[in-house]
């Protein structure tokens, strides 16, 4: 095993593919085994995300309103939870990311309120089970979506970029980055597909997501609409 933080490339057919750096495939372990924690937070974890990039795009708008797609109507989060195909989507029409900034902030552990959770561990002794109970008091972010999904799809555009891309992973060690079809992306922003592990099925249902969504996510400065699933 390398210990170099910078993520390891190889060529694969549609894109790249990129080891996690190491930490995040440490953090990606627990999240995997995360039997005794509060899963729920992960909705929380995506949401806040997602309000965070409509908040950014927002704000450069102010002085950039061309950054704004055409027909943009005010900024907004979807969740769409599908049971047939047991996933959930969460979407947003923010500021989106570049392929740079995917392979960074979704690879790296460059993030302070995962870093907190990390060095908080370490004092802890770095037990499992103490992690895990840790989990929830922290902004784990992003890679706690592994704690419901099997697999994790992003398809991000940049807003004001011609380009979209997508990552997935499994979550166990690597990610793919490869380019999106502008058709299949968001006009600007972010798409997060989850495809639940067969003991998360319960976050494929509306009723649950309500329920999340009511107790972690009332004060998001973006509404939040549950949609219908489309397939
Ligand atoms: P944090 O939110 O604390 O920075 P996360 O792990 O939750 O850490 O997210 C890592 C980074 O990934 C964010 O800082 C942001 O740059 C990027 N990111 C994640 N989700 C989105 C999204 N929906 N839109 C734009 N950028 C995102
Ligand atoms: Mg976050």
């Amino acid at each position: 095993m390398t210990t170099d933080t910078t993520t390891e490339t190889t060529a694969t057919a549609g894109g790249e593919r990129h080891a996690f750096e190491a930490e995040v495939s440490r953090l990606l372990h627990l999240m995997v085994h995360a039997v005794y924690s509060n899963k729920d937070i992960f909705l929380r974890e995506l949401i806040s995300n997602a309000a965070d990039a409509c908040e950014k795009l927002r704000y450069l708008s102010l002085s950039e309103p061309g950054l704004l797609p055409p027909g943009h109507d005010g900024f907004r989060i979807e969740i769409a939870a599908d049971a047939a195909k047991n996933t959930l989507t969460i979407s947003d029409n923010g500021i989106g990311m570049s392929r740079e900034e995917m392979k960074d902030n979704l690879g790296t552990i460059a993030r302070s309120g995962t870093r907190a959770f990390l060095d908080q561990l370490a004092d802890k002794g770095g037990e499992q089970k103490q992690g895990q109970a840790l989990i929830g008091q922290f902004g784990v972010g992003f890679y706690s979506a592994f704690m419901v999904a099997d697999r994790v799809r992003v398809v991000s555009r940049k807003a004001g970029s011609e380009e979209a891309f997508a990552w997935v992973s499994d979550g166990k060690g690597t990610f793919e980055l490869s380019p999106a079809d502008l058709a299949e992306a968001p006009a600007a922003g972010t798409r997060v597909t989850l495809e639940l592990s067969a003991d998360a099925a319960t976050y494929a249902e509306e009723a649950t997501i309500e329920r999340i969504v009511r107790e972690y996510s009332a004060h998001v400065p973006v509404p939040i609409r549950l949609a219908a699933a489309d397939g």
